[in-house]
């Protein structure tokens, strides 16, 4: 597919709303930006993927962090998800790696571990909600969808999927939540868990076949009539700057910095998208004389 997309919509006359992300640019960029492992590309494009959707429902500035922070060899995955559509995020052992777990299964509730998913909700007002479940699996769709249904008490399905090639590069990415609606009766229900029963081979394996948006909603509804009331472009972006590195580098106090000065210059890299700022001896005397 060409463009990552976030679509949202309903189906069941407005008795079940549905969100839409397509990844595979989003997950294939932070695979290359972070050098990732198989098992840490699908860890991290499953948990963007994840942040989009979750921050569909956000507006303005607003954003979403969820930390996968398990004790497993990743160690922590932490992702963010803002109201515009952009997601950034890191592993903390990008190289860590475990065999399949079945012929092309790549093992991310291996990878993660045992351990908790903290949520937090950074809102307009300034003020954070934050939200901690266990790990159900690690698998991350089921423990999302543990913190969706505990915390926030929305019966909720997801899907979340990345097919990672043997080559490495990202074949498809993609998530898929259903959420039942107040009014919703048993008969919406049974349509919403055939649907999400019915999704075989996976939903990565359906994007990595679509050419559109579109036709990958339609493989995933079957013939469900749908109504999309929103669609917004999705992608990987960062909002680090050489300012709030410089910012970051103040932190370090006098000491620190006198020392990178006496290094002769000093490297900042943004543990988000590892992007690498370079500073010269003059930029860091201007940092000291304002720390
Ligand atoms: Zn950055």
């Amino acid at each position: 597919m060409r463009q990552d997309q976030l679509l949202v919509g309903t189906i069941l006359d407005g008795m079940a709303r549905w969100v839409l992300a397509v990844t595979n640019s989003t997950a294939e960029e932070a695979r290359k930006r972070h050098g990732l492992s198989p098992v840490a590309t699908a860890a991290l494009g499953r948990l963007m993927t994840g942040a989009l959707i979750m921050a569909s429902s956000l507006k303005g500035e607003e954003n979403i962090t969820l930390r996968l922070l398990g004790d497993g060899p990743l160690k922590g995955v932490i992702a963010v998800g803002d109201a515009r559509g952009r997601v950034r995020g890191y592993v903390q052992e990008p190289w860590a790696d475990l065999p399949l777990k079945g012929p092309g299964k790549l093992d991310v509730g291996g990878a993660v571990g045992r351990g908790d998913l903290v949520v937090s909700r950074s809102l307009h007002s300034g003020e954070v909600y934050t939200g901690t479940v266990p790990l159900v699996s690690g698998e991350i769709a089921e423990d999302i969808v543990h913190y969706l249904v505990t915390s926030e008490q929305i019966p909720s399905a997801l899907l979340l999927g990345v097919r990672v090639e043997t080559d490495c590069h990202v074949a498809g990415a993609a998530g898929f939540l259903l959420q039942v609606m107040p009014g919703a009766e048993e008969n919406d229900i049974q349509i919403m868990e055939n649907i999400i029963a019915g999704v075989k081979g996976g939903i990565s394996e359906l994007a990595a076949r679509s050419e559109t948006s579109e036709e990958l909603l339609e493989s995933l509804l079957g013939q469900q009539p749908y109504r999309i009331l929103e669609r917004r472009e999705a992608g990987f972006s960062c909002i680090c700057s050489k300012e709030r590195l410089s910012g970051t580098l103040a932190t370090l106090g006098k000491k620190e910095i006198a020392e990178l000065i006496a290094d002769g210059k000093a490297e900042a890299v943004c543990h988000f998208c590892n992007e690498r700022y370079l500073f010269s001896v003059e930029e860091l005397e201007q940092i000291l004389e304002q720390v």
